[in-house]
């Protein structure tokens, strides 16, 4: 597979064409980015860690039946995927309250959220990823209801593999993000699961170990992604 020309430049990642037109090249880049894009900051290592926890991830999905976009690792900092029509939202689960949950609602972090809730929110940085329902989806276009269905049945089905997985490396997953596209009419997983679209807490301490050290300026942002990936069993090149 040949790379070719960028075919778009993300906050966080960079997409290339290949000789392919069913496949692309991801590029994990150090950038990181939080709110909305307004504060961006390089911090070393973070592609090449978020590009392999996420292979670790994928794998682990493909294997629980999930199909995703993720093909194979081509380098440390880039992958393979299947070339996706997206679909603009985010589709967010919580299994415990916290960020945006807390602020809307007022309910207090960490808080237990049983049966786990299931929010969309359109991908428009402009606007500050405003929360949708399915209407809106319906009516602007964005997915069909029965799309809608698939990806809510999905993102539950990712929760109760990843739930148990992080739980065995003594992890909370509090919450994470999803992205979908189509590829030859299918509903598929896409973009990326790594520690900068979810939330992980330490089990006994609650110690924040994902994104939120970087939002809320706690330090040792990739050292804490590189933890979580080892306690998976992940090894890091
Ligand atoms: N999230 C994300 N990208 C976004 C917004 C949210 O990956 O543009 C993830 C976030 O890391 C968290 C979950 O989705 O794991 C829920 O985020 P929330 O709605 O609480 O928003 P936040 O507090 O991050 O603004």
């Amino acid at each position: 597979m040949e790379k070719r020309d960028e075919l778009y430049r993300g906050k966080a990642k960079s997409v290339f064409k290949t000789d392919d037109s069913d496949y692309l090249v991801l590029e994990f880049r150090d950038d990181t980015s939080a709110f909305d894009g307004k504060r961006i900051e390089q911090l070393d290592r973070k592609g090449r860690v978020n590009n392999q926890f996420n292979a670790f991830i994928m794998v682990k999905l493909a294997e629980a039946g999930v199909e995703t976009h993720f093909e194979k690792m081509l380098s440390p900092t880039e992958c393979l995927v299947k070339c996706m029509n997206m679909i603009p939202l985010e589709c967010v689960v919580r299994n415990r309250a916290a960020g945006s949950l807390c602020r809307r609602l007022g309910i207090d972090e960490g808080a237990e959220l049983a049966p786990a809730t299931f929010e969309l929110f359109l991908k428009n940085d402009e606007l500050g990823d405003p929360m949708v329902n399915e209407s809106h989806a319906e009516t602007f276009d964005w997915a069909s209801s029965e799309q809608i269905e698939e990806m809510r049945s999905i993102t539950y089905r990712v929760n109760d593999v990843l739930k148990k997985l992080f739980d065995a490396g003594n992890m909370i997953l509090v919450d994470y993000k999803l992205e979908f596209g189509i590829f030859h009419g299918r509903i598929v997983l896409g973009d990326e699961f790594s520690p900068d679209g979810c939330r992980l807490w330490d089990k006994d301490t609650m110690e924040k170990l994902d994104k939120d050290r970087f939002r809320q300026g706690l330090g040792n942002v990739i050292e804490s992604y590189e933890a979580v990936g080892q306690r998976l069993g992940m090894e890091f090149v």
